[in-house]
């Protein structure tokens, strides 16, 4: 049978979010095979994680998302992530289980060990996906991870040409569902070694916020662009507009570069995506890589005062007017 390897992370003790997602993405690659393809299309979905424990509500959630078999790969050394130490534990299993695809997540310690373990693996890997499909290439599946390139002008879908072909995705690109079965295999492969040896040893650790706020649940947000600019109070009074709205509030790379809002609010393909009900955007012009974060909103209002703002190709409704005008009405109801 064929496999695509999950590789998955613990929080905070706990199996982190993103598991799931790309293994309810896993499962559904592993339908489209079936529909792509009669012969040789039974995918078997291997979720791995490399700890020194697992927490049977973790595991169960894992199959309820898709995954056929749960691998711990297990040693005291793993309660703490060092790279050397978590890249020969994945090896050790690996060597030994290979699989034709490994899924990864692009965080911190997701992108530290993707690029060395395929490094081991002599193949190739395609970072910072924002789709994954197969398509039938000369009668085989293979592969197709999406991902912006040319300063993100551009969405390329690269096809390796190399085994096991391997792609990291962003957390909160694609849904966790768990509607599956609700049974699987568990596999507890325990190294045989010890890693004294580890050259990099972890004195302390401290938790730290990735400083992106979180959108994932946000209903309607108000995101601000370079067009308020010309009255910088805008920004303070759209975040006010939004603490007493309860909307949340959301800016574009420029503002925040530019430093008039902090980091935490920056939506798009460097900061957080979205999926909100309502996306109101207030002098935006609508960048490929603003768009990459916001696209999905399930109503997109943009103010803009150029006519032809590229964002208004992705609006429902579309209002050529000054920002800032209709920013200090608002405000002014609000808090008179
Ligand atoms: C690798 C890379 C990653 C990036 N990642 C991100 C990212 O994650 N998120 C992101 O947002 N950007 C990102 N960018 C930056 C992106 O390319 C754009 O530069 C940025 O999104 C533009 O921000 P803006 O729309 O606020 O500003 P501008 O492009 O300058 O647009 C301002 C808009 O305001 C309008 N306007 C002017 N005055 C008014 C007014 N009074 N009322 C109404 N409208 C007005 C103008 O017509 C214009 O459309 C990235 C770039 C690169 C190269």
């Amino acid at each position: 049978m064929r496999k695509i390897a999950v590789y998955c992370e613990k929080e905070n003790n706990v199996l982190s979010e993103t598991s799931y997602e790309l293994i309810s993405k896993a499962l559904e690659l592993k339908k489209s095979a079936k529909e792509l393809t009669t012969e040789n299309n039974d995918f078997l979905i291997e979720a791995i994680v490399l700890s020194n424990s697992i927490d049977a509500n973790d595991v169960q959630k894992a199959y309820q998302a898709g995954c056929d078999r749960f691998v711990l790969v297990k040693d005291n050394n793993l309660d703490i992530f060092i790279q050397t130490v978590f890249l020969e534990a994945f090896m050790d299993y690996f060597y030994q289980n290979p699989s034709e695809i490994i899924i990864f997540p692009a965080t911190p310690k997701g992108r530290i060990l993707a690029p060395r373990i395929t490094t081991k693996l002599h193949t190739g890997l395609v970072a910072d996906c924002t789709n994954l499909e197969f398509i039938l290439k000369d009668n085989e599946l293979k592969l197709a991870p999406t991902r912006p390139t040319f300063g993100a002008e551009l969405m390329a879908t690269i096809l390796s040409k190399s085994f096991p072909q391997c792609a990291t995705i962003r957390p909160k690109v694609f849904k966790a569902k768990f509607d599956n079965q609700t049974k699987g295999d568990f596999i507890e492969h325990i190294l045989k070694y010890s890693y004294d040896e580890a050259r990099l040893k972890i004195l302390s650790s401290i938790n730290e916020k990735t400083g992106i706020s979180d959108y994932s649940d946000a209903k309607i947000i108000l995101s601000a662009g370079y067009g308020l600019a010309s009255d910088k109070s805008s920004y303070d009074k759209l975040k006010k507009i939004s603490e007493i709205t309860g909307a949340k509030f959301g800016a574009t790379r420029k503002v925040v570069d530019l430093g008039y809002v902090g980091k935490e609010y920056q939506i798009g393909q460097t900061g957080a995506y979205t999926e909100a009900d309502v996306y109101i955007a207030f002098g935006i012009s609508g960048a490929i890589q603003h768009i990459a974060g916001m696209k999905n909103c399930k109503k997109i209002i943009s103010i803009n005062s150029d006519t032809d703002a590229e964002i208004f190709k992705y609006s429902d409704y579309k209002i050529v007017a000054d920002a800032n005008e209709i920013i200090n009405q608002i405000y002014s109801k609000l808090t008179s």
